[in-house]
């Protein structure tokens, strides 16, 4: 894989996982394929200086992006990262990812995603609210409701969407609910945002494992990350019979055949900051989390987990990706040659940015539904798209990821033809 693009470091994980992607659902494009370097360019990309009064009253500087990948059918949308690893390629690639999952459930959006490189433990409340209203200053001019959206990912939360809706909001000089999702309730967020993305995973999870008669009561479940996505759709897997064996975070990893409780250890971890130490299970190595016997693998953590030699030992039949881009494309093949089921995180993990469009949609009409409407609405958009995309793998006689760029890059596509180039010749 190659890519032109002069900023990208060609041996940069994300961005050149996603290309592969892209390559690989080219042949099923059609005409539309005609456009698809339309896909290997992020449309814009903004890179700030954010510096910041530490508490100590020294100045340090950090390194802040948003990119807006596409905007062929509507205003970006995407998270904002705060985390050390955050790069250029990392975010193009997340934003990148963006687009394709807002299309493969058919929101009225293009793809983005913003971030800091950070690591926002080190930081004091004072110190992240500074960063946070800084950042938001620095990219206020190519964000907004009609332009592109952040959210929450990984390191940040409603409390830092509502910094940046309180800093946009006095630089309008008006308050402007729309312009991030994942706020709090009371200042314009949605019920259920919260719990979205995993039951999203849960969701997708136990209709795909219905198709291939793997029941989920008594399934083996294990899963890396135990932050809102990965704790969130261990508590409804458990809740509906599945036994949850392994746990991994940034902390440790855990483990306990017979199973353990999702609700006890998220109480734990809000407690004392991580898996590790949890009196119900035992400590095992990170890379032991790899061969210990399971029937669903749920990666809810950071892109680049699942790589060749990890999916020889996976033992799981069915992985749920909660994390973008956790398996590289050799894995993906490796997985799928072993029979190994994924449901790609640009359906799996599409939950949230589907309530962030009805939180941008209550926003917009200032009319609030109710948390079950939410849900409801939530299950059926996310069933629709497990039942097309399968379809279309059937018909395709491909996997679901490529079937769901199919899905994606065909609706694309035709927005970008539709549109035609400006200007013309
Ligand atoms: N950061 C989340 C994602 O990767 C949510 C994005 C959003 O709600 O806009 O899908």
């Amino acid at each position: 894989m190659t890519t032109n693009l002069s900023y990208v470091n060609q041996n940069t994980d994300a961005w050149m996982t996603y290309l592969a992607q892209i390559e690989r659902v080219k042949p099923y494009l059609g005409h539309l394929s005609t456009y698809i370097d339309t896909l290997k360019n992020p449309k814009r990309a903004l890179i700030v200086d954010v510096p910041v009064v530490m508490d100590d009253g020294s100045i340090r500087h950090f390194e802040g992006f948003r990119v807006q990948h596409n905007l062929s059918r509507g205003p970006g949308k995407g998270g904002v990262r705060f985390h050390p690893k955050v790069d250029l390629n990392e975010v193009m690639a997340l934003s990148a990812w963006m687009t394709i999952k807002c299309a493969a459930l058919n929101l009225p959006f293009g793809g983005a995603k913003g971030g800091i490189r950070v690591d926002p433990r080190q930081l004091s409340d004072a110190e992240l609210e500074r960063l946070t209203r800084r950042y938001t200053s620095e990219i206020s001019h190519i964000i907004g409701p009609q332009k592109d959206i952040p959210a929450p990912d990984v390191g940040t939360n409603g409390r830092v969407m509502a910094w940046m809706m309180d800093t946009y909001s006095i630089e309008q000089g008006h308050t402007v609910t729309g312009v991030v999702t994942g706020k709090p309730v009371h200042l314009g967020g949605s019920l259920g945002r919260v719990k979205a993305t995993g039951r999203g995973v849960f969701i997708t999870g136990c209709q795909v494992a219905k198709k291939l008669s793997l029941p989920i009561a008594g399934a083996k479940v294990a899963v890396q990350g135990f932050g809102n996505v990965g704790s969130e759709a261990a508590v409804l897997f458990e809740n509906a019979g599945a036994k949850i064996v392994a746990v991994q975070d940034h902390t440790g990893t855990i483990f306990n055949e017979n199973g353990f409780s999702a609700v006890q250890l998220q109480q734990y971890v809000a407690q004392n900051g991580g898996v590790a130490g949890f009196e119900d299970a035992s400590a095992i190595t990170d890379e032991a989390l790899w061969d210990v016997q399971m029937d669903i693998f749920i990666p809810a953590a950071l892109e680049g987990q699942i790589t060749a030699e990890r999916a020889h030992q996976l033992t799981a039949k069915l992985v749920l990706e909660g994390a973008n881009g956790p398996t590289y494309p050799e894995a993906d093949d490796i997985l799928n040659q072993r029979g190994v089921i994924i449901v790609p995180d640009v359906i799996c993990n599409a939950g949230g940015v589907t309530v962030s469009y009805f939180e941008w949609v209550q926003d917009m009409s200032s009319f609030f539904w109710s948390e079950a409407e939410i849900n409801e609405r939530l299950d059926k958009i996310m069933r629709d798209a497990v039942e097309e995309v399968w379809a279309k793998a059937t018909e395709n006689e491909c996997n679901l990821r490529t079937s769901a760029y199919i899905v994606a890059c065909e609706r694309i596509l035709m927005a970008r033809k539709e549109r035609g180039i400006y200007p013309g010749k």
